[in-house]
């Protein structure tokens, strides 16, 4: 949520905004709704006052004056009432209204629709050539006995996909190796929930309910199941004052995500690239408002050592508006190569969300040398989701038997250095 009289002072910016997200929003008739609520908030404090003066003079009122008083009292108590329940119903509306303008954009930023419009910063490694034809991470995982899909979408629905042997272990790996990573640098661990409630979800950013939602929730509670530790992470100082020398707060949350995918089909998301539900290492930083883009910087650089240190070769892409999603203000990917692609597939994404979070979740932070308390900044980035790696893996360093080299840094958390066909 942006800041309601920034809003108003800064209309023709705020809409603009809006435009290069490709989003609809109706910027004015925010303003509009808060205004009413300003007037209608300054004429309840009126009567409120009112009223109060109103008490005192009954107190000391003759029995003659006292009938014309409590006649007024009755009519005061009456429009005190039915303003405030305008007041509540007007506030509502600007509140759901106001949770749809998104963040603002970084000015280097660049202005997109969509993915094609991402902006490449630089490429690492070397996209594998094979003198033989490669085959995809389906078919290995097959070959190799580590993926199983089949069973899944018999027991779980399509989009599901057991993990097998070798598969089971590599994942395990791949976790332990990027929370060893975060650990040297001083992030705090965590394993979290992998539910969360709504207030929680929608205060993150997200929409957990309707046709549009990528987001499952529990019937007969009011809980989500998390698309992303983010959301865990982020909710965690909700309504809290943080000490200031406590910032920056550097956290890593391990969980299971869960995504609807709905209408996501297609040969591009196939396989273990877009499924219902998959383990991923997400990093989130509290921190003052000055830090927050050495902070962005901070997490990109993470992200890029945990996925050079497997060898996998990735570009940087810096995201274009109209796929920041609202609650971004800027917005970098790694995509790694994928040779069953032959092409660049998203492996992470890292986020400054500046105060937009804070602000909907009430999380704020407070100097120890006093002043007032004001809004966090707060950032989230993927440390690492596990089934893209997976795929990335499997297919830039398959051999061609089939056989899978596994990447120097993983050997001592796998305890195996490659991973041949099962006969
Ligand atoms: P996001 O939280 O949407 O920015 O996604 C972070 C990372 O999670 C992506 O870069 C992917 O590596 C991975 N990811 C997102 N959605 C899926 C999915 N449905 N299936 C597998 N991996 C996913």
């Amino acid at each position: 949520m942006l800041d309601l009289r920034f809003v108003k002072e800064h209309v023709d910016l705020v809409k603009e905004n809006v435009r290069n997200r490709f989003m609809e929003v109706d910027v004015e008739g925010v303003v509009a709704l808060y205004d009413r609520r300003n007037d209608l908030k300054a004429r309840v404090d009126e009567l409120r006052a009112r009223r109060n003066e109103h008490a005192r003079l009954m107190k000391s009122a003759s029995p003659e004056e006292r009938p014309a008083l409590v006649e007024e009292g009755r009519r005061l108590k009456e429009e005190i009432a039915r303003l405030e329940g305008e007041l509540a119903a007007v506030e509502e509306e600007l509140r759901r209204e106001a949770l749809r303008i998104p963040n603002l954009s970084h000015p280097e930023a660049p202005v997109g629709k969509e993915e094609k419009d991402n902006l490449e910063i630089r490429r690492w490694g070397e996209v594998p050539s094979f003198d033989f034809e490669p085959r995809d991470h389906l078919e290995l995982g097959r070959l190799l006995d580590i993926v199983d899909f089949d069973r899944a979408a018999k027991v779980s629905g399509a989009k599901f996909y057991y993990l097998k042997n070798e598969g089971t272990l590599l994942e395990l790996a791949l976790i332990r190796y990027a929370l060893d990573v975060l650990r040297e640098k001083g992030f705090d661990l965590f394993t979290t929930p992998d539910l969360a409630r709504e207030s929680i979800v929608e205060g993150i950013g997200f929409q957990p309910r309707g046709a549009e939602s990528n987001i499952y929730t529990v019937e007969e509670t009011d809980l989500c199941l998390v698309g992303t530790a983010e959301i865990t992470l982020g909710g965690m100082y909700a309504d809290e004052i943080i000490p200031g020398q406590a910032l920056p707060l550097r956290f890593a949350g391990l969980s299971h995500c869960f995504r609807k995918e709905a209408g996501a089909a297609g040969q591009y998301s196939k396989g273990l690239y877009r499924v219902h539900q998959f383990t991923k290492v997400e990093m989130f930083v509290y921190c003052r408002p000055e830090e927050s883009e050495g902070m962005h910087r901070e997490l990109l650089a993470i992200e890029e050592e945990i996925h050079a240190g497997l060898g996998i070769p990735y570009r940087v892409v810096d995201t274009c508006t109209g796929d920041l999603g609202a609650p971004a203000y800027r917005k970098f990917d790694l995509e790694a190569w994928m040779p069953g692609r032959e092409g660049w597939g998203e492996i992470t994404s890292t986020s400054n969300c500046t105060d937009y979070q804070a602000r909907r979740l009430g999380v704020r932070f407070k100097e120890a040398e006093g002043g007032k308390p004001r809004f966090v900044h707060m950032l989230n980035g993927t440390a690492l989701a596990v089934p893209r790696v997976i795929i990335a893996i499997l297919e830039n360093f398959q051999e061609r038997d089939g056989s899978v080299r596994i990447p120097e840094a993983l050997v001592p958390y796998t305890g195996f250095d490659v991973i041949r066909p099962k006969a």
